[in-house]
């Protein structure tokens, strides 16, 4: 089906083409008529779907069909949490958009940087803006933008925007906002708080659910659980690196500095390894980013920082060093790899103290993956992973302070 039947004109077809988007995604064929309908969107799509160009097409469209453009004000605002995705989604922006006429002024501001050339960039309005709230705020603080004529808002990655870690500059960015504006929320996980939550803010939404592949159909992201003891997990990690040739892999740890310690070990060990995490300067990120894009890295540690929107080409290999503290993140981290139809591998490592934790999850996510065990690394720490929890076989259960010791080493990883 090409993407003007969707009603989409035929210069935003042709710059979907240029891409080479040739025919919709399954979010796109979704979304783009709703939006363009003017309708308010709540979209659940798997990360690596297509989801920015499902609402970046209709909003360029709605913003060419729109009121005289000058002079200049912001009509459509874009919203993420990251500095890393409001530069991967301007770039789709801006692609898309290189070829209209008119062309909008679009306008890409995330903090970690100096404001001064945003501050410069705003001189004369923007049509577009595509911004992490905290900066957009500073923006609006400095008199350079204003936002009472936004028509359109999106949030990407709507669950991280509307958690509380948001939550204060949220609610301040929408105070500044008309009230009757189309509003897109995406996201690929919706918990139900979160989507209560956001059914407040929007208005009869049509809800968009994008179909997680039946079982029938290839996983697109493999996933393997390993058993191995905490101490052992940086020399399996080498070996499977290196005995399975990985040569692009993203190894998620639960701190910044778990992060400098891991990738200054690998590379010791001869891997090409560098970290990747929120204590970094913007440049750095930006670069790392740039030298991973450009295969100059092996291997990338990183905290959730990077589980959220990024999009790696040819990202085969994910692995849970430490786990994630959530089943969402997880699908999150894992969504890294197997994007656009590529096939990918999550591995997760499970040590005998985050077991209970790895079951949880497991649980949530509805999955029971056999917990390997590789020769040669084969736990040994107290209540064995394969062990423990099995529940059923008598004497085999694992007794209360096994529990309690368990979740204690749990909650102790998470902190
Ligand atoms: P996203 O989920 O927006 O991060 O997109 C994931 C990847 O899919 C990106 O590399 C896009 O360039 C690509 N993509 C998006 N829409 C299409 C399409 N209609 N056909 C082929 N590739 C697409």
């Amino acid at each position: 089906m090409p993407f003007t039947s969707l009603g989409l004109v035929p210069s935003l077809a042709q710059a979907a083409a240029d891409l080479g988007f040739t025919a919709p995604t399954p979010v796109q064929t979704d979304a783009i008529p709703a939006v363009l309908a003017g309708g308010d969107l709540l979209a659940t799509a798997q990360t690596g779907s297509g989801k920015t160009a499902a609402y970046a097409l209709p909003l360029l469209q709605r913003w060419l069909a729109g009121p005289a453009h000058t002079p200049r004000r912001v009509r459509a605002l874009v919203l993420v949490p990251t500095r890393e995705l409001a530069a991967q989604v301007g770039e789709v922006l801006r692609l898309l958009a290189e070829k209209l006429a008119p062309r909008p002024k679009l306008i890409v501001a995330f903090g970690g940087v100096s404001i001064n050339p945003q501050l410069m960039a705003l001189r004369g309005g923007a049509d577009v803006v595509v911004a992490t709230p905290g900066r957009l705020l500073d923006l609006v603080e400095h008199n350079a933008l204003k936002l009472g004529a936004v028509e359109l808002l999106v949030l990407d990655e709507a669950d991280r925007l509307l958690d509380l870690g948001f939550a204060d500059e949220l609610a301040r960015v929408l105070a500044l906002l008309p009230a009757k504006r189309q509003n897109l929320f995406f996201s690929a996980t919706f918990p139900p708080a979160v989507e209560t939550l956001a059914r407040e803010l929007l208005h009869e939404p049509l809800r968009v659910d994008v179909p997680s592949p039946t079982q029938d159909e290839a996983p697109v992201v493999l996933q393997r659980a390993i058993a191995v003891d905490d101490k052992r997990r940086t020399q399996l990690l080498r070996q499977l690196i290196k005995d399975n040739g990985w040569q692009r892999v993203l190894v998620f740890v639960a701190t910044q500095y778990a992060a400098e310690r891991l990738a200054g070990k690998l590379h010791h060990g001869e891997i090409f390894a560098t970290s990747f995490h929120g204590g970094l300067s913007q440049g750095a990120r930006q670069q790392t980013l740039k030298e991973f894009k450009e295969k100059r890295w092996d291997v990338v540690v990183t905290t959730d920082l990077a589980a959220r929107g990024l999009h790696i080409d040819q990202l085969p290999v994910v692995v849970n060093y430490d786990l994630p503290r959530s089943a969402v993140d997880h699908v999150h981290r894992i969504g890294r790899t197997g994007r656009a139809g590529e096939s990918g591998l999550a591995v997760s490592f499970v040590t005998a103290a985050t077991l209970a934790h790895w079951q949880l999850i497991e649980k949530r996510q509805g999955m029971s993956l056999p917990l390997e065990h590789i020769a040669g690394f084969e736990p040994t720490d107290p209540a064995p992973p394969a062990e423990a929890g099995t529940g059923g076989i008598k004497g085999k259960r694992p007794s209360k302070k096994d529990k309690l010791r368990a979740a204690a080493a749990a909650q102790k990883g998470e902190d």
